[in-house]
């Protein structure tokens, strides 16, 4: 059994989302002036992620990420709060200055094979609904975050599987064939 917490929107058995959900909003956890992100659209691909870029909640070993299309995301209130983590970063992660949540994250690179999606963290989002997550992507990093020894990994991915998040130390594989996808197309070696 593994005594590492995986994140708290999972640690207590997944939830499963609706079909037909619309989005919503997320929120930032300033107890004043909060930076509001309007999502309109469900994500996809929602999954955790121990990579150490990702934002986590205080505890968690993971962070929980999914993507929408960037134009169905809006910052409503309070942009002026956000800055980019690293602005040499190929993902662009817009930060609360006050809280340090991370309310979007945006590639502006257009030959990448995920430009046009953002990544955003539902749980900041007060509503249900959401596609759960469905996989764990970079799940060694978490060492690298502090997440977890290396003695508690074999309990760290037990814990994954049965909770139904298939873990991986890359990404999954459908986003990986995506990824090499683009890059045999950039390359010509995919016509
Ligand atoms: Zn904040
Ligand atoms: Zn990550």
């Amino acid at each position: 059994m593994s005594t590492v917490a995986i994140h708290p929107s999972v640690d207590g058995g997944v939830k499963k989302g609706q079909s037909g959900f619309g989005g919503g909003t997320l929120r930032c956890l300033c107890k004043s002036d909060p930076v509001e992100v309007r999502v309109q659209s469900n994500v996809a691909h929602n999954h955790v992620c121990g990579c150490t870029k990702c934002w986590k909640p205080a505890g968690a070993a993971f962070a929980m990420i999914g993507v929408a299309p960037r134009d169905k995301i809006e910052v409503t209130q309070h942009a002026e709060k956000l800055q980019v983590v690293d602005p040499k970063a190929v993902i662009q992660r817009y930060a609360c200055k006050g809280c340090g949540a991370h309310m979007y994250c945006r590639i502006e690179n257009k030959d990448h094979a995920f430009y046009g999606l953002d990544f955003i963290h539902v749980e900041l989002s007060p509503e249900s609904g959401w596609e759960e997550p469905r996989f764990a992507a970079f799940v060694s990093s978490i060492i690298e975050g502090g997440g977890a020894v290396p003695d508690q990994m074999a309990g760290v991915r037990a814990r994954l599987t049965e909770l139904g998040l298939a873990p991986y130390d890359c990404l999954n594989p459908p986003l990986m064939d995506a990824l090499a996808t683009q890059c045999a197309k950039l390359s010509g070696v995919l016509k």
